[in-house]
């Protein structure tokens, strides 16, 4: 656990396409103060308006993480705010010049590396953690979503799909900045080869290819060179999760369980959970250390 807020050490941009609009888009990760958080501004907009990456601006979850505040809305945050959460980074300016950011290759992979090629700068601000106290839980059906009290922040995600190269794959980690660059932020997203055809039918994933997704058929991954893990599926769930979770808009001490969720039920979770006030505290980490 770290003790100190931490930012970018300097500003870092990259550009790619986005999946649903098949539109480039240019992207900067910038330094921000201490207490700023993770805040999206489009530049592409008059005023420049920003929208802060909290679940409480989150607009549509159907395809992917929709933030918007007054007319700001920026899509598809949920793998760059992995990236920022995996590497530690607790205040960032992002700036976009379109609405959906890029894809990149469908991981947090790219995002990772920008982050590490500019480095993390140390400020002086105490870390503020939600901390879990009581078993929060959400179940629709066979999904759930349950959080435990934990000195640290792990994810258990389960998903189960009728594939015979998927089917039932669970995975447990703690995530950390070591745990998160080896084991997580380079699982891509994936879909079956029938939904990519029909969601392109309707005007979406435009942008979208098998350079920015593992695709699946009835025999196998279309993939050349195939899955980065054998159980790359789960991962990238897992990696979704610190993406959705990142929007309580601070780290988590706690150890989350998930089974057959996504990102509209894992908002659903949020939003049950922070109204819970017994179930959790704001802790600020070594502010007794000073
Ligand atoms: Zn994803």
């Amino acid at each position: 656990m770290k003790h100190h807020q931490q930012t970018i050490a300097i500003p870092v941009s990259c550009s790619g396409v986005g999946v649903h609009s098949g539109k480039i888009v240019n992207l900067a990760i910038k330094p921000a103060p201490v207490n700023h958080g993770i805040r999206f501004v489009r530049t592409d907009l008059p005023g420049r308006p920003g929208v802060s990456a909290h679940f409480n601006n989150v607009v549509d979850t159907s395809l992917a993480t929709v933030i918007g505040d007054e007319g700001c809305i920026v899509s598809t945050v949920e793998h760059l705010m992995a990236g920022l959460t995996g590497m530690s980074i607790d205040n960032s300016i992002v700036e976009i010049d379109a609405y959906e950011l890029p894809i990149m290759d469908g991981s947090a992979g790219p995002f990772t590396e920008l982050i590490k090629s500019a480095g993390v700068r140390r400020q002086e601000g105490n870390k503020c953690y939600f901390k879990v106290n009581q078993p929060v839980s959400l179940t629709e059906n066979d999904k759930s979503v349950t959080v435990y009290p934990s000195d640290e922040f792990r994810i258990t995600c389960t998903i189960v799909y009728d594939h015979p190269l998927i089917g039932t794959q669970t995975c447990d980690f703690v995530i950390n900045r070591e745990t998160f660059e080896k084991e997580i932020c380079s699982a891509r997203t994936f879909g079956f080869l029938h939904e990519v055809e029909m969601m392109k039918r309707y005007g979406l994933a435009r942008g979208g290819s098998l350079d920015n997704a593992v695709v699946i058929d009835g025999k196998g991954v279309l993939n050349e060179g195939g899955l980065r893990y054998p159980d790359e599926f789960v991962r990238h769930k897992v990696l979704d999760c610190i993406g959705d979770f990142s929007l309580i808009g601070m780290p988590i001490m706690g150890h989350v369980v998930a089974r057959k969720s996504g990102h509209a039920f894992n908002h659903a979770f949020l939003e049950k959970f922070f109204k819970e006030k017994d179930a959790w505290e704001t802790y600020t980490l070594g502010a007794d250390m000073q």
